[in-house]
């Protein structure tokens, strides 16, 4: 892979031909998840696009210049014109495919799609997630020195990484940043030895033959599954919500609560999720209404009382959203009062929805035995309904979900796997 400095910068990507840099730092797990996607994609399409590496800290003044803001992050150029489309951070394959193949013709692209070899691996373990719980289970095995890999739809951390601060994780006297934790707890599981596949496609889950098929062609084999994959925000499902999931309608206060500074805020739900979060977002929204169906919180009564002394925060108890309409850059959330039925419309910059997760089981939700819920029916050692398929984390079957609680049901698996293997 070439790398080039400020001085090559002209000749190898102004002076023409269809070019793509990757500015990488060091430092950086993902730019060290993309470097082998990029190093594998060079292969393939390297006659029609040239690929090279940018040292981003060396680079500063450039990588500005061409809007790069964090690493990694890739600039395509076509005849010396930067293009368009940028990507940066947990960067997949398949956009990255996608993106090359809008550069050269169709012709070309089935050519090289023909060129592309499957490839097998094989594991004694395979994780899928890299939250708490898959990373927890990936330190145990490969402490026992299980060969193990990690593969996660997105870079590791799970939920963790996106919680903006985590207070009752045992060993931290102060309460510590979700990201923080995440990284810690992946950098350990990681300079232990586990193969990490992260920011994939998981194109086919086959658990009955243990083979999990990423990125179209790559298949990785294993003795032993762990599933991990945790849960994902429930969506309300009523108009308007998909319209403007992302661009206005967040699930995620630590993402997108920067974006609010001295904005009004509504925010749906009425349990631990939302009553801390409103408290988060209101550190920069000038207003926040918080809407639940309810009279009064599901949340534990510390949180509970430190919103209700928070001057900047509304309550609206009994009432349910009914649609969300965007006027200009507000959103108009139409709300009912499930009492009298009336129906009060209230304007605001934003939406928050917290209001419960549900378990990420859609690739394999057939094979296994599940609760009425859809959570995953395990045993004391973690193993599901099928032989050498073990669950762990908030995707099973369980009272309470925390970062504690699956961070045990993963040493629980990883040692009954290590002692099963011998
Ligand atoms: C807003 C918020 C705040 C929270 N605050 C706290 C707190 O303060 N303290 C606490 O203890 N807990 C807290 N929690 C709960 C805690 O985050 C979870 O209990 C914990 O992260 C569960 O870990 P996990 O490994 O089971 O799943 P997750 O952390 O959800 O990780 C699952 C991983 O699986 C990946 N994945 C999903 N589908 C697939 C697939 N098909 N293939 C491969 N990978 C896949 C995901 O990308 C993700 O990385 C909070 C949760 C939220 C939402």
């Amino acid at each position: 892979m070439k790398e080039i400095n400020l001085a090559e910068f002209e000749t190898e990507v102004l002076a023409g031909g269809k070019v793509v840099v990757d500015f990488y730092s060091t430092e950086c797990p993902p730019c060290d998840a993309l470097a082998p996607k990029f190093e594998g994609l060079a292969n393939l399409y390297g006659n029609d696009i040239k690929f090279v590496k940018m040292f981003r800290q060396q680079n500063k003044p450039l990588a500005e210049k061409l809007g790069v803001k964090s690493s990694p992050t890739l600039v395509f150029f076509d005849n010396g014109v930067q293009l368009e489309k940028s990507m940066s951070g947990g960067i997949k394959r398949s956009d990255i495919i996608h993106q090359l193949d809008s550069m050269i013709s169709s012709e070309r692209v089935l050519e090289i799609k023909s060129h592309i070899k499957p490839t097998v691996s094989e594991f004694d373990v395979l994780i899928l997630g890299a939250g708490p719980g898959g990373l927890t289970a990936g330190l145990y095995l490969c402490q026992s020195k299980v060969n193990t890999c990690l593969i996660d739809i997105a870079l590791p951390g799970g939920q963790v990484s996106t919680t903006h601060e985590v207070s009752n994780y045992p060993g931290f006297i102060n309460p510590q940043p979700g990201y923080m934790l995440s990284h810690n707890m992946s950098e350990q599981t990681k300079q232990c030895g586990t193969i990490y596949k992260v920011a994939v496609d998981v194109t086919k889950i086959d658990l009955e033959n243990r083979e999990v098929v990423i990125d179209e062609f790559e298949t990785v084999k294993a003795k032993k599954i762990i599933i991990a994959t945790g849960t994902s925000p429930n969506l309300m499902g009523i108009p308007g919500e998909r319209e403007m999931k992302g661009k206005g309608i967040s699930y995620c206060a630590t993402c997108d609560a920067k974006y609010y500074g001295d904005k009004e805020v509504v925010v749906i739900g009425g349990g631990n999720s939302a009553v801390e979060e409103a408290d988060f977002i209101s550190k920069f929204a000038s207003k926040i209404t918080i809407i639940h169906q309810f009279d009064a919180f599901t949340a534990n009564k510390q949180a509970q009382e430190k919103l209700f002394a928070n001057s900047k925060v509304n309550t609206l108890f009994s009432h349910e959203p009914r649609s969300f309409e965007r006027n200009g850059n507000k959103i108009v959330t139409e709300v009912e009062d499930l009492k009298t039925k009336s129906r009060i419309k209230l304007t605001s910059d934003g939406v928050f929805i917290f209001i419960g997760m549900k378990p990420n089981i859609e690739l394999f939700k057939d094979k296994l035995e599940l609760d009425k819920w859809g959570y995953i029916k395990t045993n004391e050692d973690m193993q599901t309904s099928l032989r050498d398929i073990y669950a762990v984390g908030d995707v099973i079957s369980k009272k309470y979900r925390q970062i504690t609680t699956a961070v045990a049901d993963g040493t629980i698996a990883a040692i009954a796997i290590a002692k099963e293997l011998g």
